[in-house]
């Protein structure tokens, strides 16, 4: 079979490994022309690393990533602790598989490595996607045409692929502005380093922080809800001066961080999602990951859902024959991604709550609550 991907972001670039494993055509077509240090931390929970252990990557995950012993959930303003969860050993024991946090560009340099290493020459750059049509046929915007058995658009949240061949409607931005940072660990006095990962949670406000790259470097990123300002791009820079006009009298730990951030480590985007769709085929094209599902990222699933469809996919793929692999596909993520896009807008409702010492009691479950830790993309039944 070929198979031509549209996108090589994480969840593409799962999706073609997988598929190459089983030994299939590849093909990876992706806008940028080059892959680089774009973007900071990404959580991969034990539903995602199941997928990578499958894929034979655990021993570069493992020391590519930091591995945190508890997860802490603040008040934002006296740091009192509201929630406190076990993780590394721990949940790597209950869960059979592991928790951690990795710098996006290592992971993707993770998966383009392995890629290339089974299927060289399948990643194309400089390869914008204009259009895809249901007979297969993927029309770059240099104006080549390129077959395929089946395409999946993997284009990300602002997906041509979708918005091309699927009933949809455009991103519709969530009144949420993120703001992320990389600050040198050193740089910050030790007893303003915060000890663990975890959330500070106040009003209309957030600030999350862990450790990436062997604990050198410490990724946060802090939510407003903020109206007005609506772009969606990794790459625009944002300063100290404007995010601090939303954290100025937030804890210590989170005003230090701000402060101690590089001049070119700071940027802002806005936050935008789709409503889910009625369904993901259209002939011989599917969607997978933010495409299909983008979703608020308060659950920290987003890469996680990517590598699940990726996997769920590939299998469906190899399993059954086109059409029915397809509707076998469909019918195994979409319902789960669809409530995992509500669930992570109501507990971002929870975080950003008027109290945060009622978060406990708020009532909407978290991720690991949701049992999403022991979904299995490689055994479910599809
Ligand atoms: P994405 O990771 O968004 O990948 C989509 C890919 O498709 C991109 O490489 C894009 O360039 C490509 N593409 C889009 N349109 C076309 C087209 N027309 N033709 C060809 N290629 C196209 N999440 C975090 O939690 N923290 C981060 O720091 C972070 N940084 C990110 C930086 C970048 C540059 C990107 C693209 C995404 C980032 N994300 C980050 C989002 C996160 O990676 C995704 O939400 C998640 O992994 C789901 O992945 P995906 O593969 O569905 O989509």
């Amino acid at each position: 079979m070929k198979a031509v991907i549209v996108g090589a972001g994480i969840g593409g670039l799962t999706c073609a490994l997988a598929l190459r494993q089983r030994g299939h055509d590849v093909t990876v077509l992706e806008q940028a022309p080059q892959l680089g240090e774009i973007g900071a931390g990404i959580t991969i929970t034990p539903n995602a690393d199941r997928v990578f252990a499958d894929l034979g990557l655990s021993d570069r995950m493992v020391a590519q990533s930091v591995i945190p012993e508890r997860q802490l959930t603040q008040h934002w303003q006296s740091g009192d602790i509201i929630r406190d969860v076990e993780r590394g050993a721990a949940t790597a024991q209950h869960y059979g598989a592991g928790y951690y946090h990795i710098h996006r560009a290592d992971l993707h340099s993770i998966l383009v490595d392995a890629l290339s290493a089974a299927a060289p020459d399948s990643l194309k750059l400089a390869t914008p996607v204009q259009d895809a049509r249901p007979d297969g046929t993927v029309l770059t915007e240099a104006g080549t045409a390129v077959k395929a058995d089946i395409v999946i658009g993997a284009d990300g949240v602002k997906s041509q692929v979708r918005s091309r061949l699927f009933a949809t409607e455009e991103p519709k931005f969530t009144g949420q502005v993120a703001w992320r940072g990389l600050v040198p660990r050193c740089s910050v006095e030790t007893d303003m380093q915060p000890h663990f990962p975890g959330v500070h949670i106040g009003p209309k406000k957030l600030f999350m922080r862990y450790p990436v790259r062997a604990e050198t470097l410490v990724n946060y990123a802090a939510f407003v809800e903020l109206y007005g300002w609506q772009e969606e791009s990794w790459t625009i820079p944002s300063s100290r001066a404007e995010l601090l006009e939303h954290f100025a009298v937030w804890a210590p730990e989170v005003t230090a961080l701000i402060h101690a951030t590089p001049d070119d480590q700071l940027f802002k985007w806005a936050l935008f999602v789709r409503a889910p769709l009625d369904t993901w085929i259209n002939g011989r094209v599917t969607l997978l990951g933010d495409a299909a599902h983008a979703m608020l990222p308060f659950m920290g699933q987003g890469a996680a859902t990517a590598i699940e469809d990726a996997m769920v996919l590939a299998r469906a793929l190899d399993a059954y024959p086109l059409d029915e692999a397809l509707e076998r596909y469909d019918t195994a993520r979409r319902p789960r991604t669809s409530a995992i896009q509500e669930n992570a807008r109501l507990l971002g409702l929870q975080f950003q709550g008027e109290d945060p010492n009622a978060f406990n009691s708020g009532g909407i479950k978290n991720e690991e609550q949701l049992g999403l830790f022991d979904y299995d993309a490689v055994h479910v039944d599809i």
